[in-house]
């Protein structure tokens, strides 16, 4: 449980698939560690975090 490390994505509403910044296809209801708000202690993912500030400019 002290490696749940947090993606950035989408979430497709629709069939429930995240997909996150660096690429990665998730089911929506896996708990691997798959969290989009900050909630405690997660870790923030390297690769989706460079994607998010290039996309932010
Ligand atoms: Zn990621």
């Amino acid at each position: 449980m002290a490696r749940q490390i947090m993606h950035r994505g989408k979430r497709s509403w629709w069939n429930g698939t995240v997909t996150t910044l660096c690429g990665l296809t998730l089911p929506g209801n896996t708990t691997e560690g798959v969290w989009f708000p900050a909630l405690s202690g997660h870790k923030p993912c390297p690769a989706c975090e460079t994607v998010h500030n290039r996309q932010r400019r």
